[in-house]
């Protein structure tokens, strides 16, 4: 796995958050590894997986999906809520005010100084609901 300099990793990863801010869809590791292939055509998948990891750590980019569901990334940071669909897995933003009252009241009851929080809505989405009709 040669990671020869930090230049290199420098312009991996801004590859890697240009295809990621360019899609809405919250790509997989794979999914992102094929776009970012295109640009990059010697990029390995673990390569890929390797900076996403230290980038969701550094706070560029955030990682959704909740334990047992594939892990999904996203270029917005800013609080959001997701939906997901059950069915044909896709991950969604959903447009709802993030509810920062929540935090105040999770903070209240557990003496944490609560630095965020995390949602995401999981059911059928409309097409998978009717795929007869679709
Ligand atoms: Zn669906
Ligand atoms: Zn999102």
């Amino acid at each position: 796995m040669p990671d020869s300099s930090g230049l290199r990793m420098t312009q991996q990863r801004r590859v890697i958050l240009e295809e990621l801010a360019a899609v809405t869809s919250h790509p997989t590791a794979d999914e992102l590894y094929q776009s970012v292939r295109r640009r990059l055509p010697r990029i390995s998948l673990g390569t890929v997986y390797r900076n996403l990891e230290i980038m969701a750590q550094k706070g560029e980019i955030q990682r959704i999906g909740a334990a047992g569901t594939q892990r999904r990334f996203d270029a917005t940071t800013a609080v959001h809520y997701h939906i997901r669909c059950t069915t044909c897995g896709r991950v969604a933003d959903l447009s709802l005010k993030p509810i920062i009252r929540l935090e105040q009241e999770a903070a209240n009851i557990s003496g944490f100084a609560i630095s965020g929080h995390w949602v995401e809505f999981q059911g059928v989405c409309p097409e998978c609901q009717d795929p007869a009709q679709a």
